[in-house]
């Protein structure tokens, strides 16, 4: 029997059931992010077992690529990024799943032929992702719609930019809504896939150690802090119209912030979780003309070095001269009855020294030195990237005597590695999985507890349009850091004047 037949014989299968086949569109599947994250992570889920064996992978995009080239383009994709991890046969297996479609998203047939393709609706439960520029969500949209595709279960994956401000996000929204409910949207952010941020939930919410301490009486502020050590390479195009505020801070850093900062849910129901998450990005206190001075810094690299590569610098990439900022660090306030006197430092930049993703909770000092030293007050540290670490430092007494007769304190860290911690029985640690893998699943099972509700990103741009503005007014022009610095020396100005420092 030929794949094709085999396909059509277990469609044949799906509607004698009753169960509807599940089918993946991936529109914009010729693209960068489909042949480096989205065809990667769903081979790997293939080779692991977690897709329907009836699940068929459609691809669209406008090139007229053949059958052959095409599944050689994701062959060569999927083992660049999957490395020693592919094993024999998943590629066979995978690709013989996919099918590539040459549709333009305004073409009036594009439903009809990939109805022709792939059946009725009412017999499918559609994913699509639209990998494609957001100005084409809502042509796309409104084929589906024209064609039926979008009734229930059927259901769309849309990925930033969201916007780049809360009008455009609004339009953005609104495209999509003419063909989905709110129910049926996916907005990925794939920090939201990544382990360790999902551990967060788990380190706050499965132990009872860290909540009674989780607050404004005993942590003195929070840094999280995302830096990039790569410039903005081939994406300055599309970079200098949205900078570190709009391209990583509105998004990623303000869910890392809402992850740590919100209220226990009532259960990880998808709405629970987000309705706590939006509660803290309305307790937000607005950053403005009036007080963004002194509440962020905004940096731009100039000539130095990305990584090992000497580079000119983010004006002479351009070519021409930019207020675009590769860097924002800024002090949130979280204006509750649980946050009101801790300060969240966020930060993010391109060119930095080190590629990290790190938070950092810093409990208050004990409240009476007794003894002769001053006890450093204890850290939390959860690192996400490079590596996935945790790490607790506690004081203790250094062993020995002293001259004095002092008690001589020294602080330690209590570490996990989570790679290490689950390398139980001498096995081969966990493969790292790509963020995009546990998000696709989520959306192929209906799962939408890790994606992004429309009121968040709302609630986020409300919040960082306040910044935008103040900037505009206040703010003009980044300030120069060295490519392979730390950034502007306003950052360390933001946390000096607060008497405390960035944890370098
Ligand atoms: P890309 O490399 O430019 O790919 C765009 C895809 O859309 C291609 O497959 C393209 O194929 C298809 N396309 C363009 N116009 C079309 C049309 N009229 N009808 C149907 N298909 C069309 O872009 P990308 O980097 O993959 O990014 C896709 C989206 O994800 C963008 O919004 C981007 O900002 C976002 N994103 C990307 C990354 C990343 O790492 N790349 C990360 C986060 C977010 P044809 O030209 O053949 O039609």
């Amino acid at each position: 029997m030929s794949d094709r037949s085999v396909t059509e014989s277990k469609s044949a299968e799906s509607r004698s059931t009753g169960r509807r086949q599940p089918v993946f569109v991936l529109v914009g599947g010729t693209g960068d992010l489909a042949l480096r994250m989205l065809w990667p992570s769903l081979a790997m889920l293939d080779q692991d077992g977690f897709l329907a064996e009836d699940l068929r992978l459609i691809s669209i995009a406008r090139e007229a690529i053949t059958h052959d080239a095409f599944i050689e383009r994701v062959s060569a994709a999927v083992t660049k990024r999957s490395g020693d991890a592919l094993e024999d046969g998943t590629l066979k297996t995978f690709t013989d799943r996919l099918t590539h479609l040459p549709l333009d998203a305004y073409d009036t047939e594009w439903g009809a032929k990939l109805k022709a393709e792939i059946g009725e609706p009412e017999n499918l439960d559609i994913v699509f992702f639209l990998s494609t520029s957001p100005s084409l969500f809502k042509p796309l949209c409104e084929r589906i719609l024209e064609a039926g595709l979008n009734a229930a279960p059927n259901r769309v994956i849309i990925e930033k930019p969201l916007g780049r401000d809360l009008a455009t996000s609004k339009v953005i929204n609104d495209s999509v809504a003419v063909a989905f409910d709110e129910s049926r949207v996916f907005r990925i952010d794939h920090y939201l896939g990544k382990e360790t941020v999902q551990n967060l939930i788990a380190l706050r919410f499965a132990n009872t150690v860290f909540e009674p301490l989780w607050n404004a009486q005993s942590i003195d502020h929070v840094q999280i802090t995302v830096s990039e050590t790569v410039g903005t390479g081939d994406r300055l195009g599309y970079y200098d119209e949205y900078g570190a505020l709009r391209d990583m801070l509105q998004n990623h850093l303000l869910q890392l912030l809402c992850l740590l900062a919100m209220e226990p849910p009532a259960g990880l129901s998808a709405d629970s979780l987000r309705d706590e998450k939006v509660k803290v990005l309305k307790s937000l206190k607005p950053i403005n003309a009036s007080n963004v001075l002194q509440n962020t810094a905004r940096g731009q690299y100039g000539p130095g070095y990305a990584g090992d590569e000497k580079i000119a610098g983010y004006e002479a990439e351009k070519g021409s001269p930019s207020n675009t900022e590769t860097f924002v660090a800024l002090k949130a306030e979280i204006a509750n009855w649980r946050w009101s006197g801790t300060a969240f430092y966020l930060r993010t930049g391109k060119c930095l020294p080190t590629r990290t993703t790190e938070v950092v909770i810093q409990f208050r000092p004990v409240p009476h030195a007794l003894f002769g030293t001053e006890a450093t007050p204890n850290r939390l540290v959860i690192r996400l990237q490079p590596d996935e670490d945790i790490s607790l430092t506690v004081m203790n007494k250094a062993p020995g005597l002293s001259a004095d007769g002092q008690q001589q304190l020294q602080p330690l860290a209590l570490s996990l590695s989570l790679i290490n911690a689950f390398n139980g029985n001498g096995n081969k640690p966990p493969r790292r999985r790509i963020a995009y893998e546990r998000l696709i699943l989520d959306a192929l099972n209906g799962n939408n507890a890790a994606f992004v509700r429309r009121d968040e990103v709302e609630a986020a741009w409300a919040w960082v349009d306040g910044i935008a503005e103040g900037w505009e007014k206040a703010y003009p022009k980044p300030q120069i850091y060295p490519a392979g610095t730390n950034g502007p020396t306003s950052a360390y100005t933001l946390l000096d004047r607060d008497g405390r420092v960035w944890n370098d």
